[in-house]
């Protein structure tokens, strides 16, 4: 796949450079920690990120309008090396980047100029109000009224009435972008602080994140000029919102990604040192294999299939919504588990704060909820699938099949055929059988979609890298995916209470035996990936 969109090497290098460097002197774990402990808003980092100095915000604003146009590739690897650093701070940038995304899509050049320009130059903080006290989810509940402000035929000013929950920056941003309802529809408006009318409201007291700050934002009779209505045209806000959801929910993909991965390193890194019944940890199969292999594969997996978006993002496909889904979901499920399996794997140690694991499990623990929970990303993920798969008759799936069977065994490329085979032949008979109508059997099929999905593209990543680990790794992600795909749609045509023949004929149809009598993810494949997870 060829990435036409983005940074250079070099400018990437050199940002992720930059952001090691702040994690020894501004970012570092002892401050992080303190900001946790106190809920401290260390609001003059993220000033100072902003700053000409850094300017870490430009990576996320597009080149004609100051920033550098990062691609979708680059806005995954600074995510995740953010949410490396400290999640809460990341969430700042989440939201910049969020708040400016209306803009992004949406803007007339004159305000791309005017407000995306501002953002870019003076380094402005900006919140992105969507969520409501009653819309939350179901953003189409929204209340906010923008009541238009006429003289005579023409609509000169609009009067901004409502209130906005839980929204990053919101007690200390510059610029706001906030949905309301206009006679038009739902439209994005954009709005400087000190506005009259417009003021935050309780600032909220969180599981993790604390050092992010997430408050109401309050707007009574608020009145704004009509160029303020982003677009100048009423009625495009859940658009210009659902635009951009391929990029933004891949950017929380990335956080779940390297909030897992930060745990999990703490956690190998102990796993190497301590030592009980006169063994370093490491050497224990019973906790090696619990705690870190099964953590350390599926982050594998993640990654595969976020650099996969990415680099589709990059080339210019339009869309991906689903595929946005599909990674937030698992990327975000995946890394909230290894970082509650990392607090175990330090034990009594893992549990205290100045360990730093329990703080990433309470951070982590965030994206699995912000844009758009993980049930939202299931129902989305099974209603595009399946009429994709519908539709194609199956192919959406057969033809990945096919084509994943030519990359060979090394990756596993018969037992994830296979399983993208059974999956499509799953979607469509289930459909005949009505086993699916119900919103828990097509939560259960969304994640054995995603995971089919995930070994897709794990193995087209290992069979491009060659990394003998990271290849032993995708056979045994495989594995997993097919014994979970199966147990599934055993236990769903039983609770269904199908007719034996029938669960016969599907036995037979998907080859049950062949899915899961696979010697693909042997106890050897299982200890190649450990010794080279293990490696320095
Ligand atoms: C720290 C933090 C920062 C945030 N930052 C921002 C921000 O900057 N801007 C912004 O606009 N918003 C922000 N949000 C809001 C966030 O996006 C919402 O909290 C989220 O979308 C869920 O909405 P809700 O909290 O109202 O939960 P609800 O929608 O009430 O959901 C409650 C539960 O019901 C489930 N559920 C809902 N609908 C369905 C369904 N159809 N089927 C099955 N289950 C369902 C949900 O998955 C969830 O488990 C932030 C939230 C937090 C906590």
């Amino acid at each position: 796949m060829t990435t036409t969109a983005g940074l250079d090497r070099e400018t990437l290098d050199l940002i992720l450079g930059t952001l090691k460097d702040l994690g020894k002197d501004l970012i570092t774990d002892e401050r992080c920690l303190e900001w946790d402990e106190k809920d401290i808003l260390p609001e003059d980092v993220i000033r100072k990120l902003l700053s000409p100095d850094v300017g870490m915000h430009l990576v996320f604003l597009p080149e004609d309008c100051g920033g550098l146009g990062g691609g979708a590739h680059d806005i995954y690897r600074v995510s995740e090396a953010m949410a490396k650093l400290d999640l809460g701070v990341a969430t700042a940038f989440l939201a910049i980047a969020l708040g400016s995304d209306p803009l992004r899509v949406g803007a007339t050049d004159e305000q791309r100029e005017r407000w995306l320009g501002r953002v870019a130059e003076e380094g402005l903080v900006v919140a992105y109000g969507v969520t409501e006290p009653e819309a939350g989810s179901n953003v189409a509940a929204l209340k906010t009224v923008a009541e238009p402000i006429m003289e005579g035929d023409t609509v000169k000013a609009y009067r901004l009435n409502g209130t906005k929950q839980f929204i990053s920056n919101g007690s200390i941003a510059d610029l706001f972008t906030i949905l309301a309802k206009t006679p038009g529809g739902p439209s994005f408006f954009v709005l400087e602080k000190g506005t009259p009318g417009l003021t935050p409201g309780r600032m909220e007291v969180k599981h993790g994140i604390r050092s992010s700050n997430t408050a109401q934002v309050i707007l009574e009779d608020v009145e704004i000029p009509a160029d303020q209505l982003i677009g100048l045209e009423e009625g495009k806000g859940l658009h210009q919102a659902n635009e951009v959801f391929g990029f933004t929910r891949l950017m929380v993909a990335a956080f779940g990604l390297g909030g897992g991965e930060a745990a999990l390193e703490r956690a190998i890194a102990y796993s190497r040192e301590r030592k009980q019944f006169g063994k370093p940890l490491c050497e224990l199969r019973g906790y090696t294999h619990k705690l870190l292999l099964p953590n350390f594969v599926r982050l594998e997996a993640a990654r595969a299939y976020i650099e996969e978006v990415a680099a589709r993002l990059d080339s210019g496909e339009p869309g991906l919504q689903t595929e946005g889904s599909i990674a937030k979901l698992y990327a975000t499920e995946t890394g909230n588990a290894a970082a509650e399996d990392s607090i175990q794997a330090l034990g009594g140690y893992g549990y205290c704060h100045e360990y730093v694991v329990e703080k990433i499990k309470r951070d982590v623990r965030i994206t699995t909820i912000y844009e758009g929970t993980s049930e939202i990303q299931q129902s989305i993920i099974y209603l595009f699938r399946f009429r994709q798969t519908v539709r194609s008759k199956g192919a959406f799936y057969t033809d990945q099949a096919a084509e994943v069977r030519a990359l060979g065994d090394a990756v596993a490329g018969d037992l994830v055929g296979r399983c993208a085979e059974a999956l499509a032949h799953t979607l469509l008979t289930f459909r005949k059988l009505k086993l699916a109508s119900g919103q828990h059997v097509q939560f259960e099929l969304a994640l054995r979609i995603t995971e089919v999905e995930h070994a897709l593209a794990f193995c087209r990543r290992a069979a491009r890298v060659e990394t003998p680990g990271l290849q032993a790794a995708c056979r045994v992600f495989a594995a997993e995916v097919a014994t979970n795909l199966v147990t599934t749609c055993l236990r769903t045509l039983a609770a269904g209470k199908i007719e034996p023949e029938k669960v016969t004929e599907f036995k037979q149809a998907v080859d049950v035996e062949a899915l899961l009598e696979t010697p693909v993810g042997s106890f050897e494949e299982m200890a190649e990936v450990i010794a080279w997870m293990l490696e320095e």
